[in-house]
């Protein structure tokens, strides 16, 4: 296992946290957050493999959930400090009720220039249009196998057929770039990286291969499962020869890579075996409303509070200038670190 890049910088010290009134870009280790991951809930028409337990998942009950203008009073607050960049994820994010108007609101909050949105594309046919006139820009949908049976057992109950239909509509309505993830397990879909790789040659998306990470609810399908970025880039050299290293814009966790002669390009995300926690620029928000301050570490402020307790958005700012504040350094996978208490769907992956 590789450790982390650059040693860990000197203790935090809270007296130095940023006034009020002070545009925050950067935290306690002067890396700038710019980009909020919001997870619109915990909810999924899925059960993937690798995020999800077949049975028994439980969700947050509906109260406890951020109602839409509690999550668009933190959307403006953080947008006054610097986040311009937001994601929506969850759990699914398009089974969340009225999602178009929700992503119309974020979309037009001063300070936000950015609205994505990670989804598993079974509803996008249907929702793609809304979603794009709304002003959402962009869409990350996963898919990890392009067989239909194998789809199905990965995603447990999940149609290829619709997802496919999905990404054409999103397309169609010129939401780009598309990206597709699929994270890599195996013995369920090593085999598969050359052929989704092969998307590129015939499609201007990006591909992006996403080591799988250990949460909380999938028992050993990482200490199994883990596939590393290196061994998927041999896999797919073995059969469409060496790839081309390009740029990757700043902030993008992916190294990212042409094959030859393709219109599109192929990410890889490696948490685990290549951390970029030296340049992670993002928090999340759960759909419970509490700021996660990195995927991989149970560290959470919780702005729900703030919310519910009557506080005013110099409250809700001041909050989450703390969690930022306090964002750890990085993930600990290579000291053999876990977290515990949320899976991915929980968190807002
Ligand atoms: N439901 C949406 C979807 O599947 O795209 C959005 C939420 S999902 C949690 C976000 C991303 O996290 C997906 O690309 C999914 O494949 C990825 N993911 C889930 N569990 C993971 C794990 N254990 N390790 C790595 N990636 C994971
Ligand atoms: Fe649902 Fe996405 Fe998790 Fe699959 S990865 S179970 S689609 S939240």
């Amino acid at each position: 296992m590789i450790a982390l890049p650059i040693a860990v910088p000197s203790t935090q010290d809270e007296r130095a946290i940023p006034k009020a009134g002070e545009r925050l870009t950067r935290d306690a280790y002067g890396r700038p957050m710019t980009y909020l991951r919001i997870s619109l809930t915990d909810r999924c028409n899925l059960r993937c493999v690798y995020c999800m337990p077949a049975i028994g998942m439980k969700f947050a009950p509906r109260d406890e959930l951020l109602t839409d203008d509690e999550l668009l009073a933190v959307v403006r607050a953080s947008a006054k400090i610097g986040f311009s960049k937001m994601r929506l994820t969850g759990g699914e994010p398009t089974v969340r009720p009225h999602v178009a108007d929700l992503v119309r609101e974020i979309a037009h909050t001063p300070g936000v220039d950015d609205v994505a949105m990670t989804t598993n594309g079974l509803l996008l046919a249907r929702l793609a249009q809304d979603l794009k006139d709304a002003g959402l820009k962009r869409v990350n949908v996963s898919i990890d196998s392009l067989k239909s049976d194998r789809f199905t057992a990965i995603t447990r109950g999940g149609k290829i057929e619709k997802v496919w239909a999905g990404i054409e509509a999103a397309e169609a309505a010129g939401l780009s770039p598309i990206k597709l993830n699929a994270v890599v397990v195996r013995g369920q879909n090593e085999d598969e990286v050359a052929d989704l790789a092969a998307l590129t040659m015939t499609h201007p998306w990006q591909v992006r291969f996403i080591e799988v990470m250990p949460l909380e609810g999938v028992g050993t399908v990482h200490d199994e499962g883990l596939v590393t970025t290196a061994e998927t880039i041999e896999l797919i050299e073995r059969d469409h020869g060496e790839l081309e290293p390009l740029e990757a814009p700043l902030g993008d966790p992916a190294r990212v890579y042409r094959m030859p002669g393709a219109i599109g390009t192929i990410g890889f995300i490696s948490p685990v075996s290549q951390p970029f926690c030296s340049f992670c620029n993002r928090i999340r928000l759960t759909a419970d409303g509490k700021l996660r301050l990195c995927l991989l570490r149970n560290d959470e402020v919780d702005v729900r509070d703030i919310l519910r307790g009557g506080g005013d958005e110099n409250d809700l700012i001041e909050q989450i200038r703390y969690g930022v504040w306090r964002k750890p350094w990085g993930h600990g996978l290579a000291e053999g670190d876990r977290n515990t208490g949320r899976g991915m769907s929980q968190i807002g992956g």
